[in-house]
Order: structure tokens, then C-alpha cells, then sequence
């Protein structure tokens, strides 16, 4: 089986609705993301020969993806009253339907990476650098 691993970053705020303790508060991470992909065959021809699939195109997919966040505010849809959310106008606000923990982007970059017909094989999140969350299939 190859395995091929990229890695990003992305600025954005979050909190956790209903969480008691600091990250109950609006608040940032640089969190890195680092995407493994998995093929147990090589592209047999063409530019790409030998390859699981081009370096290039793997980043692109998941800077797309990533980047759909970049300097957002990350939000569980429905954790801000309508009130906050039109004060807030100005910002970039990303709403998801889930708590916007590691665990769950993870899971949701897995599935948005999957999506463009790669065998992903994990996604790991680092929220802090000694604070890492992973998803993969069991
Ligand atoms: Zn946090």
C-alpha cells in the first residue's frame, strides 16, 4: 500500500456552544491539518506514471477545502442568536452542523477530501501543537 501525506494550515476562531470552560469564548487556533491519502496501485501512464497521484493536485483539493475557513469564524449553525450573527456582519462566518471541535473536522475533511474520489486514509488535526485529534475508518 502507498500513502501520500500533505499538510496545511488554517487561521480561523471557533467556540464551543454549551462547553464550560475557556473554549466556551470566541476564540483562535493555526490549526494544521495533514491529510494521508492511501492506493495500493500506481498511475501506469502518462505524466503521473508511478505516482498515487500528483503531489499538485492532492494540495490543491486540500487547500481548497481548507481554505473555504481560512480567517473564518466557525460556528455550530444555530449557536449564535440572529441578533449576534447580524452585528457580526462584517465577518466571515462559516456555519456547520456540528460542534466545531478537532474531532469533527477531521471527520468533515475526511469525508469533503473523499469526496473528490480519493481513498483517504486519515486526517489528523493538531488544534495546539500538542493537542491532536484524528479520524480514519476503523
Ligand atoms: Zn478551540
Amino acid at each position: 500500500m502507498y500513502y501520500l501525506t500533505v499538510e496545511t494550515s488554517l487561521d480561523a476562531a471557533h467556540f464551543l456552544s454549551g462547553y464550560q470552560g475557556k473554549c466556551q469564548n470566541i476564540h483562535g487556533h493555526q490549526w494544521k491539518i495533514i491529510v494521508t491519502i492511501k492506493s495500493s496501485d500506481l498511475i501506469k501512464e502518462g505524466p503521473c506514471t508511478d505516482m498515487v497521484v500528483d503531489f499538485k493536485e492532492l494540495k490543491a483539493i486540500v487547500k481548497k477545502e481548507v481554505d473555504y475557513f481560512d480567517h473564518s469564524l466557525i460556528i455550530k449553525k444555530g449557536s449564535l442568536d440572529q441578533r449576534a450573527l447580524e452585528s457580526l456582519s462584517n465577518f466571515l462566518i462559516r456555519e456547520l452542523d456540528f460542534q466545531p471541535t478537532a474531532e469533527r473536522l477531521a471527520y468533515y475533511f475526511y469525508h469533503q477530501i473523499k469526496s473528490h474520489g480519493l481513498d483517504v486514509d486519515q486526517v489528523a488535526i493538531y488544534e495546539t501543537p500538542a493537542n491532536q485529534a484524528i479520524y480514519k475508518e476503523a
